[in-house]
């Protein structure tokens, strides 16, 4: 059985007292909710904040990227280290605004993976198609070579706790959702690939979610799909009660 997760992305968005203020609403409206896991990712200067609030509660936190070292001149970075001595669980790693605006290469996502398992993090790898690539026929291949990419050297001992997202890069932040049947299809292709690299008993028990402008009004359509195992959701999260009505999608 793979348990569902509902994981909210603020992106650049929330100040500590807003993040605050948000869980402050959030957190009794999901009091209780076993269902799904629940897992929030603020900015690194609210996570320890939201950190704090949410101990002991059901939901978790965790940062939008990391670094692959544990320390060094890198200016503007953290380290899984960093993290883990936080108490933070997950990360997010190689969503398509870092690969976009930070560059951020599958080598990269390949060595931030390794080091979050080494760390004991949750690691959600985020991977998905253009616009382009899916209009030439090119879905397939591009979500192949991102897997095989990030799992590169990675072994199944080691693994148990990774996630996938997928997140085609056209429906991030556009309002336009894919169809639970485009959906199912990618993940498909994506559990597949984990299968070659993993073995087909870790490929079942991965987690494989959908992110792209998911909302309260497409949320439980997405979730009856069996492929699909939870959401990533970036805008629908910044409000508490819509992103509290996703959580109880059904
Ligand atoms: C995201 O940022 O991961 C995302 C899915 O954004 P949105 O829900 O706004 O499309």
């Amino acid at each position: 059985m793979r348990k569902p997760l509902i994981a909210g992305n603020w992106k650049m968005y929330k100040t500590p007292r807003e993040s605050l203020a948000f869980l402050e609403k959030f957190l009794p409206l999901v009091e209780g909710h076993t269902r799904d896991e629940i897992a929030l990712f603020p900015t690194m200067s609210s996570l320890g904040y939201v950190l704090e609030a949410t101990e002991g509660t059901n939901v978790r936190a965790g940062a939008q990227t990391m670094h692959w070292l544990n320390e060094g001149p890198y200016t503007g970075q953290t380290s899984p280290t960093m993290l883990a001595s936080i108490n933070c669980t997950h990360v997010l790693l190689g969503h398509s605004e870092r690969r976009i605006y930070a560059n951020e290469t599958d080598d990269m996502v390949n060595w931030k993976l390794k080091a979050a398992i080494g760390h004991n993090l949750v690691p959600i790898v985020c991977v998905g198609e253009t616009m382009d690539k899916r209009q030439s026929g090119l879905t397939e291949a591009v979500l192949r070579w991102q897997i095989a990419n990030a799992l590169n050297g990675v072994e199944r001992e080691g693994s148990e706790k990774l996630i996938i997202a997928y997140e085609p890069v056209w429906a991030i932040g556009t309002g336009s959702t894919a169809t639970p049947t485009v959906v199912s299809e990618a993940h498909r292709i994506i559990r597949r690939e984990v299968a070659e690299r993993l073995g087909q008993e870790r490929a079942d028990a991965t987690r494989i979610i959908y992110g792209g402008s998911v909302k309260p009004e497409n949320a439980s359509q997405l979730m009856a799909q069996p492929e699909i195992d939870g959401a990533l959701v970036g805008g629908g999260s910044l409000d508490a009660e819509t992103f509290a009505r996703i959580v109880k999608y059904s």
